[in-house]
């Protein structure tokens, strides 16, 4: 019979020895609050300039709509076809624990396997979806400053993401990771269940160097 630590990864395990691991300062592969701190702070001029643009420009009873699709995107969508292949989701707890969506309440159950094309496609138009609806609302207003103010902060919070999180996040089948080969690999071998889900779904890792085909490779 396997133990905890056969199925968990490391990442929610109880004290894993991050010391002595090569990832220890290369990944973002434990809970931290600051890191969620940090994930806030990207994330909060946008907020500011959606609901601010949209309550001055007589928009705001709409900022309801684009809370319900959040409520639902986060919990529902996103959590079905991204962060249920996350290691964090592993944790045995009905809330999830990470460094952004925290708070999120866990439906479904833990995937070990990497996301699949459809998964990513999904995630994609979903968080697309998510960004331009605070930006079309504040045009459909004809407030183009605001509009334009909105869009540069959603570029802006795309690209901090891209750059400081996403290139250190353990959801490697997600399609914005661009964590190295050689971490991701370590990553692996120290967590050989989710290893084995990988090789079996065809996700190859190459751990000499940021192989894009792994970057946007999910299961076949
Ligand atoms: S990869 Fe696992 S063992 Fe290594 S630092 Fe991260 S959580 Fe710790
Ligand atoms: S994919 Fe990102 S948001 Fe989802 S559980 Fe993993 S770290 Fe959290």
């Amino acid at each position: 019979m396997q133990n905890e630590v056969d199925v968990l990864p490391c990442s929610v395990q109880e004290s894993p020895d991050c010391l002595s691991c090569l990832n220890h300062t290369n990944l973002i592969c434990r809970y931290d609050p600051a890191d969620l701190f940090h994930f806030f702070m990207l994330f909060l001029p946008l907020a500011i300039t959606a609901i601010g643009g949209a309550i001055v420009s007589g928009m705001g009873v709409y900022l309801w709509y684009w809370l319900a699709y959040a409520i639902f995107f986060f919990f529902i969508w996103e959590a079905n076809v991204l962060c249920s292949h996350c290691p964090y989701w592993a944790e045995p707890s009905h809330v999830l624990h990470c460094n952004a969506n925290y708070g999120v309440i866990k439906l479904v159950r833990y995937k070990p396997q990497p996301m699949s094309h459809s998964e990513q496609v999904q995630f994609i138009i979903g968080a697309l979806i998510l960004a331009l609806f605070p930006i079309v609302l504040l045009a459909i207003a004809r407030q183009y400053l605001l509009t334009g103010i909105c869009l540069v902060s959603a570029l802006s919070f795309g690209y901090l993401l891209y750059h400081d999180i996403c290139d250190k996040c353990v959801n490697f089948s997600c399609p914005l990771n661009h964590v190295p080969g050689k971490n991701k690999a370590a990553y692996l071998e120290k967590n050989p269940g989710m290893k084995q889900a990988y090789e079996q779904a065809g996700f190859v890792t190459d751990p000499i160097q940021n192989d894009p085909n792994t970057t946007f490779g999910g299961a076949k």
